[in-house]
């Protein structure tokens, strides 16, 4: 059964600007603690252009708004955060290709985007990235949903638990032990992008 459809996705793109837009303020927090404060205005800079440059295109697929969405991110983000974004909906984008994207698919392509973001970033499970995240997801998708939002509890457990980790990759690792005690900020930002696929997919 088909779970997310052509508008699906763009509704998907959507709602993550206007999370971005309504947390700017936590996520430049969050960067300002561990980072470099840019996170907040990366997130919201991107996902503008990218609801932009959807905005008025009629998309074949799932697959092709998804592409649009990488490519915009990866060309318009300065930060870390956006190429890795755009890797992740990149893959995404491939394994969707000539599909409709069921439970079965959404999970392939979540797995395939976690691990694109691993490779590129050259990170590991517990680094405190992003990936910590990505990674639980693709998990979570392996056993029956029953309730989407569950999905959203394991995602916001995790972004707990990349509190007490010490970064090991991206600026957050120039603080060493010091980057102990806070959330990463793309865990925050990854768990609103999911946040709001639960709601697309809640219908
Ligand atoms: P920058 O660090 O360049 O200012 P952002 O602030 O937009 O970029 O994004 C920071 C986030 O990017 C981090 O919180 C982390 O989740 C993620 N990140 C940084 N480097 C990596 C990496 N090598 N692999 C995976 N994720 C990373
Ligand atoms: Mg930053
Ligand atoms: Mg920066």
């Amino acid at each position: 059964m088909t779970i997310l459809t052509t508008d699906g996705a763009k509704q998907w793109m959507f709602s993550i600007k206007e999370r971005m837009e309504k947390n700017i303020d936590q996520l430049t927090a969050l960067d300002q603690a561990i980072g470099d404060g840019d996170h907040g205005l990366n997130m919201v800079r991107g996902f503008t252009e990218v609801s932009g440059k959807i905005n008025n295109v009629t998309y074949g697929s799932v697959s092709d708004v998804l592409k649009s969405a990488a490519m915009t991110l990866s060309a318009k983000v300065g930060g870390a955060s956006g190429p890795l974004y755009g890797t992740a909906f990149l893959a995404m984008s491939v394994v969707f290709q000539d599909k409709e994207v069921d439970q079965q698919v959404l999970k392939q392509g979540i797995v395939e985007a976690a691990e694109s973001i691993k490779k590129r970033g050259n990170v590991e499970l517990g680094d405190k990235t992003m990936y910590d995240v990505w990674f639980q997801v693709g998990e979570v998708l392996d056993s029956e949903i029953e309730d989407w939002n569950d999905v959203a509890e394991v995602c916001q457990a995790m972004i707990e638990d990349t509190r007490e980790l010490e970064a090991s990759k991206g600026r957050a690792s120039y603080l060493g032990n010091q980057s102990k005690g806070h959330v990463d900020p793309g865990s925050m930002s990854s768990f609103y992008i999911f946040e709001a696929l639960v709601e697309v997919l809640k219908g």
